[in-house]
């Protein structure tokens, strides 16, 4: 089998491609750049693995040409979006809105031209695209909406991301509905990715929600610990959650919110704690736990029914991300 992954050097693309090649699939990989492709090639270092160059995610058409060279491909799974901290966007549709959105318009067009051989499309979503929090508590199941405008968006940057992830993966199930396309379309909505690098190397060069663990790191015993909470899933278990998708008849037209555990600072720096006693007197003592959040409420049924993945524990992704973390430094 041949897969396509888009945005093959992000920090979950890399994982999935992992995953992928050892299960003994062949993948194309797009990126932006020739450098970002041979990162990829080198540490891979497999012949099942190849790359090809889309660099304008929004320009219609921008996947005809990767596709066409490809006529084996089966499967597409688009992940490439922008995932930006919020203080590097200053124009928030031209960086983020536009190449989500028309990105994954692009993305179904060129395979419905291109690669009509093409049996199965998974979207990475997003969480940010399921959930409502105007009630004061945050709820989402696999078929509720968020519901921020896109008028919102184009003048707040805070809620671009999550306007650009609702409305691509909207864009998607439209695409479906419209214009009837050989393939079948599942979506993966995760909470907030942590875990390792696929590579030991890129630990120098970590994504933006990987930073959270290495942060705590920083944390000094004398000060407070900064107050932050959220829900948490694997890297490795969203990487193996769109290969499941993308197998399972049950799981064809349907989205998979994809949630292990919760977790807050305090919890971070006690897991670091407890595993890495060299680090104990570096770190600060959490007195007394904060209560995690309570102020959420996710319904995961497709997730827990028909992909039914044993999550990695928080425990054990965050040992070891800091475990690859404190090694790759100690020996570069
Ligand atoms: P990364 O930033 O590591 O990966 C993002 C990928 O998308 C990179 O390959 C990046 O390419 C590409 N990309 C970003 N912007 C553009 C653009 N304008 N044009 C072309 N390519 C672009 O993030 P993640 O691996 O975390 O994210 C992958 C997907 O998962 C995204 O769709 C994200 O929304 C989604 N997601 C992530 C979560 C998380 O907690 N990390 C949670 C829920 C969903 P380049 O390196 O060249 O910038």
């Amino acid at each position: 089998l041949t897969a396509f992954v888009s945005g093959a050097n992000g920090y979950i693309a890399a994982q999935l491609i992992d995953q992928l090649l050892h299960l003994g699939y062949s993948v194309i990989g797009s990126v932006r750049s020739a450098d970002k492709g041979d990162y990829l090639v080198k540490n891979f270092n497999s012949s099942h693995f190849k790359y090809e160059i889309v660099p304008v995610l929004e320009k219609e058409g921008a996947f005809d040409e990767a596709l066409t060279k490809h006529p084996n491909v089966s499967v597409f799974f688009h992940t490439a979006s922008p995932v930006l901290d919020v203080s590097t966007v200053t124009n928030p549709e031209a960086q983020v809105l536009a190449p989500a959105i028309n990105g994954t318009k692009n993305v179904l067009a060129s395979i419905k031209k291109s690669s009509p051989q093409v049996e199965r499309v998974v979207f990475t979503s997003s969480i940010v695209a399921t959930w409502d929090r105007s009630q004061g508590i945050v709820r989402a199941t696999e078929e509720t909406w968020n519901p921020v405008t896109y008028e919102e968006a184009v003048t707040n940057k805070t809620v671009a991301y999550s306007a650009s992830k609702t409305y691509a993966e909207r864009a998607a199930w439209d695409f479906l509905t419209q214009q009837k396309p050989n393939f079948t379309l599942s979506v993966i909505n995760p909470v907030y990715v942590l875990g390792p690098q696929t590579f030991n190397e890129s630990v120098n060069n970590l994504n933006m929600t990987a930073k959270l663990v290495t942060n705590v790191l920083d944390f000094k015993p004398n000060e407070p610990i900064p107050a932050l909470e959220g829900r948490f899933i694997d890297v490795r278990d969203v990487a193996k959650a769109h290969i499941l998708a993308s197998q399972k008849d049950e799981a064809q037209g349907k989205r998979f919110i994809l949630v292990a555990d919760f977790y807050n600072n305090d919890t971070l720096v006690n897991i670091i704690r407890k595993n890495f006693p060299e680090l104990q007197s570096k770190l600060p003592v959490v007195e007394k736990e904060a209560d995690v959040s309570i102020n959420m409420e996710l319904k995961d049924d497709n997730a827990r029914n028909i992909l039914n993945i044993d999550y990695i524990s928080l425990e054990t992704s965050v040992v070891d991300s800091v475990k690859q973390y404190l090694t790759y430094k100690k020996d570069n």
